[in-house]
């Protein structure tokens, strides 16, 4: 990295983006990283200081990286915690986690929520997903079901007009490229950078979603930001990590292909090349209905799939 000088200060650079042409010193990427973030949580109107944010943490890079840049924008925000109980005898994934996240909040002078998924439900995430989930090994499918009835529920309940994620663009391109093998229309019309609120859905707002992993990866470690280095265990060999091998392939030879992939689908989808005849594009595809057990809305008959698969504590 001797090689490069700061774009900013001509001092000696820490950290190069080839596909931007941009070197910066340490001090020089942290401020770059927080005006990229101001300019697109202000390209996409995803919100102002006037609303309440609530922020979910997951003891990680991006999403305690996401809380610092919030706060140190001067947005109002608390942070939401859920602890999913993966704990092994090698790794306690989801202890280790709440504890970045509570040194995080408690260091900031933040509050944070903690919802601890077994003390709530009875069971754990993996308790939960081994008697649902017909022989199927990971119990992602369960996890992401139960985050996100959660997240909703923690933001509705509390009066926070929005809930913002750490998905970078890496997160955002293997969803993007999983949508787009398998056609499926309804959820690319729906991979938005902001959702607005729904009737029972708080607005949703991804402010992360146009920096590289190892952009967010950058600022946390030059911020000195301490976080869970683990990955959950499930994580392992998931069809979101080969995508992302593959365009990381495809980025080493062509630098910059995985904004472009983003920016031109997004481009796209703006103009409505996913919208069903007689929609705006952020309309839910199913009517929904409220779940007689929790309240929120479904597109099921009776009890949502939250509530056929969890009974509280
Ligand atoms: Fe949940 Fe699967 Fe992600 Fe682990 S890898 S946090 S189980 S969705
Ligand atoms: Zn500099
Ligand atoms: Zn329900």
């Amino acid at each position: 990295m001797s090689n490069y000088v700061c774009s900013k200060c001509r001092a000696p650079a820490v950290f190069r983006m080839r596909h931007h042409r941009l070197a910066f010193c340490q001090a020089h990427y942290l401020e770059w990283f927080i005006e990229q973030t101001a300019r697109v949580i202000e390209k996409y109107h995803m919100f102002t200081p006037q609303d309440r944010i609530l922020v979910a943490v997951s003891g990680g890079k991006d999403s305690l990286a996401l809380w610092d840049v919030l706060w140190r924008l001067g947005y109002p925000t608390d942070g939401l915690y859920i602890n999913l109980g993966i704990n092994g005898s090698d790794l306690e994934y989801s202890n280790e986690s709440e504890h970045y996240a509570r040194a995080f909040a408690e260091q900031n002078n933040l509050t944070l929520r903690v919802v601890n998924v077994q003390q709530s439900y009875a069971e754990t995430i993996p308790q939960l997903a081994s008697h649902s989930q017909r022989g199927r090994v990971k119990p992602c499918g369960v996890c992401g079901l139960v985050k996100r009835h959660i997240m909703n529920q923690v933001a509705m309940d509390n009066g926070y007009s929005l809930l913002t994620t750490a998905h970078n663009l890496d997160d955002e391109v293997a969803v993007l490229m999983g949508n787009t093998l398998t056609w499926q229309v309804d959820l690319l019309q729906r991979q938005s950078p902001v959702l607005p609120a729904e009737d029972g859905f708080v607005r949703k707002a991804k402010p992360f979603c146009r920096f590289y992993e190892r952009e967010t990866a950058a600022y946390t470690l030059l911020r000195g930001i301490p976080y869970e280095e683990d990955e959950c265990p499930y994580a392992v060999g998931s069809k979101q990590l080969t995508f992302k091998d593959i365009l990381n392939k495809l980025e080493e030879t062509t630098p910059g292909i995985k904004m472009n992939f983003y920016a031109s689908f997004q481009n796209a989808r703006a103009d409505g090349y996913f919208v069903a005849p007689g929609k705006t594009t952020d309309e839910p595809t199913a009517e929904l209905r409220k779940c007689p057990g929790c309240g929120q809305p479904t597109t099921s008959a009776g009890l949502c799939a939250f509530c056929r698969l969890v009974k509280p504590a």
